[in-house]
């Protein structure tokens, strides 16, 4: 049986394990995803652990994603994001992969919306910002950062190859912009969005990072004004799906990930 997981702290409420499992149940695979949760200080030792025990595929989530990089042997993805999210072992050493940007550039596909050429308007400048700004200047779009703090928007533009504002340019910056990705934590906890209602429009794609709500204010309005939506469950499943196709090699069985995930949510 190849065993796989997500490492991370905390990790009970995650919605990898039933997505990766529908998979295997779909292809029917001899295979369990389970979930570890060391403590915050020990993300490269249980990388290590990990390796020992004949673990087959670590996804990393939050604090690890960052620390496990000198655990592994990351992919110019990963080292151009800062962080790992997918781990594989089936080499000589572990390598390190960030399928958040194939997560990104999947979602948008899926819904049709072109990022060569695009404008793009990415809020936030956290871990989710940074695999959406790699995710969208790699596919050819034009990117604007804009982020509460405005110091890290120029730091995260200024890795990418991307402009940098505040949060008041957004309306300017959305005026002719074609894609919009929230990348903030805006709109969990409360019913409240990172940008203000009247500028969205038609022409607009909006992603919003956030899955729990699946409907966000954000998108809400965004419907309203007639914009294309497309909820962090997408960019959450794209993630999965591809880093469970590095894993096994085999095509992700995508619509049973998809159902699994969102009974779950
Ligand atoms: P993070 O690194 O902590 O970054 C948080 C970002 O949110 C920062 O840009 C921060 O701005 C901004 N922010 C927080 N509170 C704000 C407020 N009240 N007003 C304006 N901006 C605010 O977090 P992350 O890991 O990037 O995650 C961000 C969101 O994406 C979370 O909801 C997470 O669940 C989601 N996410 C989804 C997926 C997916 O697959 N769908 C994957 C990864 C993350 P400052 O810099 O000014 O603090």
């Amino acid at each position: 049986m190849d065993v796989y997981g997500l490492l991370g702290n905390p990790v009970g409420h995650s919605l990898s394990p039933p997505m990766h499992e529908a998979a295997y149940a779909e292809l029917d695979m001899d295979a369990r995803y389970v979930t570890f949760e060391p403590d915050a200080s020990d993300g490269a030792a249980a990388v290590e652990a990990a390796e020992t025990l004949g673990i087959a595929g670590l996804n990393v989530t939050i604090p690890f994603k960052q620390d496990v990089l000198d655990a592994v042997e990351p992919d110019d993805l990963a080292r151009r994001v800062g962080a790992v999210n997918t781990i594989d072992f089936s080499g000589e050493v572990p390598t390190g992969h960030n399928t958040d940007v194939a997560g990104v550039q999947r979602a948008f596909e899926r819904f049709d919306v072109p990022l060569a050429g695009a404008d793009a308007v990415i809020v936030g400048a956290g871990g989710a910002a940074r695999a959406a700004a790699v995710a969208l200047v790699t596919d050819g779009a034009d990117v604007a950062v804009a982020n509460r703090t405005v110091e890290r928007a120029w730091e995260l533009a200024d890795d990418v190859g991307a402009d940098a504002h505040g949060l008041d340019a957004l309306p300017d910056l959305l005026a002719d912009a074609d894609v919009l990705v929230n990348a903030t934590s805006v709109g969990m906890e409360e019913d409240v969005s990172p940008v203000p209602a009247d500028a969205l429009h038609a022409d607009l794609a909006v992603l919003d990072a956030v899955y729990s709500p699946l409907e966000t204010r954000l998108l809400r309005e965004a419907a309203e004004a007639g914009a294309t939506t497309i909820d962090g469950a997408w960019m959450l499943l794209y993630q999965g799906v591809v880093a469970f196709e590095r894993w096994t090699g085999a095509d992700a069985p995508v619509d049973a990930m998809n159902a699994a995930l969102r009974e779950g949510l």
